[in-house]
């Protein structure tokens, strides 16, 4: 009889274990996608956008012209 309540305990532990884990790996994900969310605009802010003069289109610095033949952007890469 002794053997069944030592299994329980057993199953009880492993229950309790699984829990756990699962409480502070999801914990440890909410944490990283705060400290994500906090991180991502500032590194959009630090792009460098600035405003097409011939498409009035908000584009970054680097980024590829657009159509336009005399589109500034087209200069500064060429
Ligand atoms: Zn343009």
């Amino acid at each position: 009889m002794s053997k069944w309540i030592f299994l329980a305990l057993v199953v009880l532990a492993l229950w309790y274990g699984y829990r756990w884990y699962e409480r502070t790996k999801r914990i440890r994900a909410e944490e990283r996608g705060r400290v994500r969310a906090g991180a991502a605009p500032a590194s959009r802010t630090s792009e460098d956008m600035r405003q097409c003069p011939a498409c009035g289109v908000y584009i970054a610095a680097d980024a590829a012209p657009c159509a336009r033949p005399d589109c500034p952007q087209r200069a500064r890469r060429a």
